[in-house]
Protein backbone atom coordinates (compact mmCIF):
# COMPACT_ATOMS: atom_id res chain seq x y z
CA UNK A 1 0.00 0.00 0.00
CA UNK A 2 1.36 3.46 -0.65
CA UNK A 3 0.87 6.05 1.86
CA UNK A 4 2.08 9.58 1.85
CA UNK A 5 3.61 11.76 4.81
CA UNK A 6 0.31 12.62 6.36
CA UNK A 7 -0.86 9.14 6.25
CA UNK A 8 -3.42 9.65 3.07
CA UNK A 9 -3.49 6.27 0.97
CA UNK A 10 -2.26 6.72 -2.30
CA UNK A 11 -4.27 4.41 -4.98
CA UNK A 12 -4.84 6.75 -7.92
CA UNK A 13 -2.28 7.54 -10.81
CA UNK A 14 -2.77 10.53 -13.04
CA UNK A 15 -0.67 9.83 -16.27
CA UNK A 16 -0.10 12.57 -19.27
CA UNK A 17 0.68 10.47 -22.21
CA UNK A 18 1.74 14.17 -23.85
CA UNK A 19 1.26 17.51 -23.47
CA UNK A 20 0.27 18.34 -26.89
CA UNK A 21 -3.06 18.96 -28.29
CA UNK A 22 -4.85 19.79 -31.29
CA UNK A 23 -7.61 22.08 -29.32
CA UNK A 24 -6.15 25.54 -28.15
CA UNK A 25 -8.32 26.25 -25.17
CA UNK A 26 -8.52 29.90 -23.54
CA UNK A 27 -8.88 28.37 -20.53
CA UNK A 28 -5.73 26.31 -20.88
CA UNK A 29 -3.06 26.75 -23.12
CA UNK A 30 -4.76 29.55 -25.77
CA UNK A 31 -1.30 30.98 -26.77
CA UNK A 32 1.10 27.64 -27.05
CA UNK A 33 2.37 27.15 -30.35
CA UNK A 34 1.23 24.05 -32.67
CA UNK A 35 4.75 22.47 -32.33
CA UNK A 36 6.66 22.80 -29.37
CA UNK A 37 7.12 19.82 -27.51
CA UNK A 38 9.95 17.62 -28.88
CA UNK A 39 8.66 14.26 -29.38
CA UNK A 40 11.91 12.02 -28.13
CA UNK A 41 11.59 13.73 -24.54
CA UNK A 42 8.29 11.19 -24.05
CA UNK A 43 9.21 8.00 -21.85
CA UNK A 44 7.79 5.55 -24.39
CA UNK A 45 5.02 3.26 -23.63
CA UNK A 46 6.84 0.65 -23.02
CA UNK A 47 9.15 2.77 -20.60
CA UNK A 48 5.97 4.30 -19.18
CA UNK A 49 4.27 0.96 -18.58
CA UNK A 50 6.89 -0.34 -16.76
CA UNK A 51 6.24 2.47 -14.21
CA UNK A 52 2.73 1.66 -13.97
CA UNK A 53 3.35 -2.06 -13.21
CA UNK A 54 5.39 -0.64 -9.64
CA UNK A 55 2.56 1.55 -9.23
CA UNK A 56 -0.46 -1.10 -9.47
CA UNK A 57 2.22 -3.94 -7.88
CA UNK A 58 2.53 -1.22 -4.44
CA UNK A 59 -1.35 -0.78 -4.67
CA UNK A 60 -2.72 1.97 -7.34
CA UNK A 61 -6.22 1.09 -7.62
CA UNK A 62 -6.94 3.56 -10.58
CA UNK A 63 -5.19 4.76 -13.30
CA UNK A 64 -6.44 7.81 -15.98
CA UNK A 65 -5.04 8.86 -18.95
CA UNK A 66 -4.71 12.54 -19.75
CA UNK A 67 -2.94 15.29 -21.03
CA UNK A 68 -2.57 17.57 -23.55
CA UNK A 69 -4.67 15.49 -25.62
CA UNK A 70 -4.32 11.85 -25.30
CA UNK A 71 -5.70 10.47 -28.49
CA UNK A 72 -3.21 12.48 -30.29
CA UNK A 73 -0.59 10.72 -29.24
CA UNK A 74 -0.46 7.52 -31.45
CA UNK A 75 -1.69 4.09 -30.68
CA UNK A 76 -2.87 5.26 -27.30
CA UNK A 77 -5.08 2.46 -27.65
CA UNK A 78 -2.25 -0.61 -27.60
CA UNK A 79 -0.84 1.52 -24.28
CA UNK A 80 -4.70 1.57 -22.64
CA UNK A 81 -4.12 -2.66 -23.49
CA UNK A 82 -1.28 -2.74 -22.09
CA UNK A 83 -2.10 -1.14 -18.60
CA UNK A 84 -6.33 -3.73 -18.62
CA UNK A 85 -4.20 -6.74 -19.67
CA UNK A 86 -1.49 -6.59 -16.70
CA UNK A 87 -4.64 -5.44 -14.11
CA UNK A 88 -7.95 -6.26 -16.12
CA UNK A 89 -10.10 -4.91 -12.73
CA UNK A 90 -8.35 -1.97 -12.46
CA UNK A 91 -10.11 1.23 -12.97
CA UNK A 92 -9.31 2.66 -15.93
CA UNK A 93 -10.16 6.05 -17.21
CA UNK A 94 -9.53 8.60 -19.92
CA UNK A 95 -10.25 12.20 -20.23
CA UNK A 96 -10.54 13.69 -23.83
CA UNK A 97 -11.56 16.34 -25.86
CA UNK A 98 -13.21 14.11 -27.79
CA UNK A 99 -12.21 15.53 -31.13
CA UNK A 100 -10.64 11.98 -32.42
CA UNK A 101 -13.28 9.48 -30.46
CA UNK A 102 -14.93 9.03 -33.50
CA UNK A 103 -12.13 7.07 -34.84
CA UNK A 104 -10.97 5.76 -31.53
CA UNK A 105 -14.25 4.88 -29.28
CA UNK A 106 -14.47 1.07 -30.32
CA UNK A 107 -10.49 0.90 -30.38
CA UNK A 108 -9.98 2.38 -26.38
CA UNK A 109 -13.29 -0.19 -25.15
CA UNK A 110 -11.88 -3.37 -27.14
CA UNK A 111 -8.14 -2.55 -25.45
CA UNK A 112 -10.45 -2.62 -22.14
CA UNK A 113 -10.94 1.09 -21.30
CA UNK A 114 -13.65 1.65 -18.86
CA UNK A 115 -14.29 5.13 -18.87
CA UNK A 116 -14.57 8.42 -20.42
CA UNK A 117 -14.14 12.31 -19.09
CA UNK A 118 -15.26 14.65 -22.15
CA UNK A 119 -14.62 18.28 -22.14
CA UNK A 120 -18.14 19.74 -23.72
CA UNK A 121 -18.15 23.63 -22.49
CA UNK A 122 -20.59 24.52 -25.09
CA UNK A 123 -23.09 22.75 -27.33
CA UNK A 124 -22.69 26.24 -29.90
CA UNK A 125 -20.35 26.12 -32.85
CA UNK A 126 -19.02 28.99 -33.08
CA UNK A 127 -18.38 29.34 -29.34
CA UNK A 128 -16.89 26.13 -29.36
CA UNK A 129 -14.75 27.50 -31.75
CA UNK A 130 -13.76 30.23 -30.69
CA UNK A 131 -12.97 28.69 -26.94
CA UNK A 132 -10.96 25.41 -28.77
CA UNK A 133 -9.39 28.46 -31.05
CA UNK A 134 -10.49 25.98 -33.80
CA UNK A 135 -13.97 24.64 -35.56
CA UNK A 136 -14.29 21.41 -33.08
CA UNK A 137 -18.05 20.78 -32.01
CA UNK A 138 -19.57 18.65 -35.32
CA UNK A 139 -16.72 16.18 -34.37
CA UNK A 140 -17.00 16.26 -30.72
CA UNK A 141 -20.27 15.42 -30.53
CA UNK A 142 -20.10 12.61 -33.29
CA UNK A 143 -17.16 11.19 -31.05
CA UNK A 144 -19.53 11.42 -27.70
CA UNK A 145 -22.37 9.49 -29.40
CA UNK A 146 -19.36 6.90 -30.86
CA UNK A 147 -18.16 6.28 -27.26
CA UNK A 148 -21.90 5.70 -26.20
CA UNK A 149 -22.39 3.50 -28.65
CA UNK A 150 -19.16 1.30 -27.62
CA UNK A 151 -20.41 0.91 -24.57
CA UNK A 152 -17.87 3.15 -22.94
CA UNK A 153 -19.17 5.06 -19.54
CA UNK A 154 -18.65 9.13 -20.38
CA UNK A 155 -18.94 11.67 -18.18
CA UNK A 156 -19.07 15.36 -19.75
CA UNK A 157 -16.64 18.06 -18.14
CA UNK A 158 -17.94 21.93 -18.11
CA UNK A 159 -15.68 24.31 -17.45
CA UNK A 160 -18.59 27.52 -16.73
CA UNK A 161 -17.48 31.06 -17.72
CA UNK A 162 -18.89 33.94 -17.43
CA UNK A 163 -21.05 35.04 -20.26
CA UNK A 164 -19.50 32.16 -22.87
CA UNK A 165 -21.64 29.36 -21.25
CA UNK A 166 -23.24 30.66 -18.37
CA UNK A 167 -26.56 30.69 -20.93
CA UNK A 168 -26.59 27.38 -21.49
CA UNK A 169 -25.33 25.50 -18.07
CA UNK A 170 -29.24 23.69 -17.62
CA UNK A 171 -29.25 22.90 -21.60
CA UNK A 172 -26.11 20.95 -21.06
CA UNK A 173 -26.80 19.32 -17.84
CA UNK A 174 -30.67 18.08 -20.17
CA UNK A 175 -28.60 17.07 -22.81
CA UNK A 176 -26.07 14.88 -20.59
CA UNK A 177 -29.08 13.64 -19.36
CA UNK A 178 -30.61 12.80 -22.00
CA UNK A 179 -27.82 10.36 -22.77
CA UNK A 180 -27.48 8.92 -19.33
CA UNK A 181 -24.07 10.63 -18.76
CA UNK A 182 -22.99 12.60 -15.65
CA UNK A 183 -22.52 16.69 -16.24
CA UNK A 184 -19.68 17.96 -13.72
CA UNK A 185 -19.28 21.33 -13.78
CA UNK A 186 -15.68 22.80 -13.31
CA UNK A 187 -14.80 26.25 -11.88
CA UNK A 188 -12.03 27.58 -13.74
CA UNK A 189 -8.83 27.72 -12.21
CA UNK A 190 -6.93 31.23 -13.40
CA UNK A 191 -3.38 31.04 -14.29
CA UNK A 192 -0.75 32.17 -16.35
CA UNK A 193 -0.96 30.49 -19.39
CA UNK A 194 -4.84 30.84 -19.50
CA UNK A 195 -6.40 34.06 -21.30
CA UNK A 196 -6.37 36.37 -18.90
CA UNK A 197 -9.92 38.20 -20.14
CA UNK A 198 -12.06 34.97 -18.79
CA UNK A 199 -14.15 35.43 -15.65
CA UNK A 200 -15.55 31.43 -14.38
CA UNK A 201 -18.56 31.48 -12.55
CA UNK A 202 -18.48 30.11 -9.14
CA UNK A 203 -20.14 26.87 -7.55
CA UNK A 204 -23.51 28.88 -5.99
CA UNK A 205 -23.15 31.13 -9.44
CA UNK A 206 -23.63 27.56 -10.94
CA UNK A 207 -26.19 26.35 -8.73
CA UNK A 208 -28.33 29.40 -9.18
CA UNK A 209 -28.83 29.35 -12.67
CA UNK A 210 -29.70 25.45 -12.47
CA UNK A 211 -31.97 26.54 -9.33
CA UNK A 212 -34.09 28.85 -11.89
CA UNK A 213 -35.36 25.42 -13.22
CA UNK A 214 -35.09 22.64 -10.98
CA UNK A 215 -34.74 21.70 -7.32
CA UNK A 216 -31.44 21.12 -6.31
CA UNK A 217 -30.53 19.09 -3.08
CA UNK A 218 -26.93 18.18 -1.91
CA UNK A 219 -26.06 14.94 -1.66
CA UNK A 220 -22.36 15.43 -1.11
CA UNK A 221 -18.63 14.08 -1.88
CA UNK A 222 -18.54 10.77 -2.88
CA UNK A 223 -14.41 9.49 -0.98
CA UNK A 224 -11.60 10.94 -2.50
CA UNK A 225 -13.45 12.79 -5.38
CA UNK A 226 -12.98 16.50 -5.63
CA UNK A 227 -16.13 16.84 -7.19
CA UNK A 228 -19.77 17.35 -4.63
CA UNK A 229 -22.72 16.07 -6.04
CA UNK A 230 -26.24 17.40 -6.09
CA UNK A 231 -29.60 15.89 -7.41
CA UNK A 232 -32.70 17.68 -9.34
CA UNK A 233 -36.18 16.93 -8.64
CA UNK A 234 -36.36 13.78 -11.29
CA UNK A 235 -33.16 12.23 -9.31
CA UNK A 236 -30.77 12.94 -12.24
CA UNK A 237 -27.26 13.54 -10.66
CA UNK A 238 -24.67 16.36 -11.40
CA UNK A 239 -21.27 17.53 -10.07
CA UNK A 240 -19.45 20.96 -9.45
CA UNK A 241 -15.56 21.05 -8.96
CA UNK A 242 -14.94 23.48 -6.78
CA UNK A 243 -11.19 24.15 -6.69
CA UNK A 244 -11.66 28.15 -4.83
CA UNK A 245 -13.29 25.87 -1.86
CA UNK A 246 -10.10 24.31 -1.49
CA UNK A 247 -11.88 21.07 0.62
CA UNK A 248 -10.01 18.30 -1.37
CA UNK A 249 -6.57 18.08 0.50
CA UNK A 250 -7.29 15.75 3.03
CA UNK A 251 -8.68 13.32 0.76
CA UNK A 252 -6.62 13.62 -1.87
CA UNK A 253 -5.18 10.06 -2.94
CA UNK A 254 -3.50 10.93 -6.44
CA UNK A 255 0.02 11.51 -7.87
CA UNK A 256 0.62 12.08 -11.55
CA UNK A 257 3.20 10.80 -13.71
CA UNK A 258 4.28 13.17 -17.19
CA UNK A 259 4.87 12.28 -20.44
CA UNK A 260 8.78 13.31 -19.20
CA UNK A 261 8.72 11.06 -16.96
CA UNK A 262 8.28 13.47 -14.15
CA UNK A 263 6.37 11.84 -10.94
CA UNK A 264 4.27 14.85 -9.37
CA UNK A 265 2.97 14.63 -6.15
CA UNK A 266 0.12 17.68 -5.99
CA UNK A 267 -1.01 20.44 -8.40
CA UNK A 268 2.31 22.21 -8.93
CA UNK A 269 4.95 20.65 -11.20
CA UNK A 270 7.83 21.98 -9.81
CA UNK A 271 8.15 19.36 -6.43
CA UNK A 272 8.06 16.95 -9.02
CA UNK A 273 11.16 13.78 -9.24
CA UNK A 274 12.01 12.50 -12.16
CA UNK A 275 11.63 8.57 -12.67
CA UNK A 276 13.02 9.07 -16.30
CA UNK A 277 16.96 7.84 -15.66
CA UNK A 278 15.77 4.92 -13.19
CA UNK A 279 13.33 4.05 -15.95
CA UNK A 280 15.35 4.03 -18.75
CA UNK A 281 17.92 1.65 -17.18
CA UNK A 282 14.84 -0.47 -16.24
CA UNK A 283 16.07 -0.29 -12.73
CA UNK A 284 12.93 -1.03 -11.11
CA UNK A 285 14.23 -0.96 -7.69
CA UNK A 286 15.69 3.02 -8.34
CA UNK A 287 12.15 4.04 -9.61
CA UNK A 288 10.41 2.49 -6.58
CA UNK A 289 12.63 4.74 -4.20
CA UNK A 290 11.63 8.05 -6.37
CA UNK A 291 8.30 6.69 -5.78
CA UNK A 292 8.84 6.67 -2.23
CA UNK A 293 10.31 9.81 -1.99
CA UNK A 294 7.39 11.49 -4.20
CA UNK A 295 4.64 10.52 -1.46
CA UNK A 296 7.10 11.35 1.25
CA UNK A 297 7.15 15.21 -0.26
CA UNK A 298 3.85 15.25 -1.08
CA UNK A 299 2.36 18.56 0.71
CA UNK A 300 -0.36 18.30 2.88
CA UNK A 301 -2.10 21.16 0.69
CA UNK A 302 -1.91 22.37 -2.62
CA UNK A 303 0.04 25.43 -3.18
CA UNK A 304 -2.51 26.98 -4.54
CA UNK A 305 -4.35 27.18 -1.22
CA UNK A 306 -1.47 28.61 0.23
CA UNK A 307 -1.47 31.44 -2.33
CA UNK A 308 -2.80 35.18 -1.52
CA UNK A 309 -6.39 35.08 -2.43
CA UNK A 310 -6.82 35.81 -6.46
CA UNK A 311 -3.13 35.27 -6.83
CA UNK A 312 -3.19 33.35 -10.30
CA UNK A 313 -1.35 29.99 -10.31
CA UNK A 314 1.77 29.06 -12.32
CA UNK A 315 0.04 25.32 -13.46
CA UNK A 316 -0.42 24.36 -16.81
CA UNK A 317 -3.21 21.97 -16.74
CA UNK A 318 -1.61 20.73 -20.40
CA UNK A 319 1.48 19.69 -18.74
CA UNK A 320 0.68 17.80 -15.09
CA UNK A 321 -2.59 16.34 -17.00
CA UNK A 322 -5.72 18.30 -16.43
N1 LIG B 1 -7.49 17.38 -23.52
C1 LIG B 1 -8.31 16.67 -22.61
C2 LIG B 1 -9.57 17.44 -22.28
O1 LIG B 1 -9.64 18.62 -22.60
O2 LIG B 1 -10.48 16.85 -21.69
C3 LIG B 1 -7.59 16.27 -21.32
C4 LIG B 1 -6.66 17.28 -20.69
S1 LIG B 1 -7.48 18.73 -20.07
C5 LIG B 1 -6.08 19.62 -19.44
C6 LIG B 1 -8.31 18.06 -18.66
C7 LIG B 1 -9.39 18.90 -18.07
O3 LIG B 1 -8.84 20.09 -17.55
C8 LIG B 1 -10.49 19.30 -19.04
O4 LIG B 1 -11.75 18.89 -18.53
C9 LIG B 1 -10.41 20.80 -19.07
O5 LIG B 1 -11.66 21.37 -19.23
C10 LIG B 1 -9.80 21.10 -17.71
N2 LIG B 1 -9.15 22.40 -17.64
C11 LIG B 1 -8.14 22.87 -18.41
N3 LIG B 1 -7.80 24.13 -18.03
C12 LIG B 1 -8.64 24.45 -17.00
C13 LIG B 1 -8.79 25.61 -16.18
N4 LIG B 1 -8.02 26.68 -16.33
N5 LIG B 1 -9.73 25.59 -15.20
C14 LIG B 1 -10.51 24.50 -15.02
N6 LIG B 1 -10.41 23.37 -15.76
C15 LIG B 1 -9.49 23.35 -16.74
FE1 LIG C 1 -6.28 20.67 -25.15
FE2 LIG C 1 -7.72 19.73 -23.12
FE3 LIG C 1 -6.16 21.91 -22.82
FE4 LIG C 1 -8.33 22.09 -24.30
S1 LIG C 1 -8.26 21.62 -22.09
S2 LIG C 1 -6.27 22.85 -24.86
S3 LIG C 1 -8.46 20.11 -25.20
S4 LIG C 1 -5.47 19.88 -23.21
Amino acid sequence: MLIDGYGRVVDYLRISVTQRCNFRCKYCMPKTPFSWVPHENLLSYEELFLFVKVAIDEGVKKIRITGGEPLVRKDIDKFIKMISDYAPDIDLALTTNGFFLKHYAKLLKEAGLKRINMSVDTLVPQKAAMLAQRSVLHEVLEGLEEALKAGLKVKINTVALKGINDDELVYLLEFAKERNCEIRYIEYMENTHANDELVGLRASEILDIISKKYTIKEVGKAPNSPSTSYEIDDGYKFGIIDPHKHDFCDSCNRIRLSAEGLLIPCLYFEEALSIKDAIKKGDIAAATEVLRKVLQNKPQKNKWEAAKENEVSNRAFYQTGG
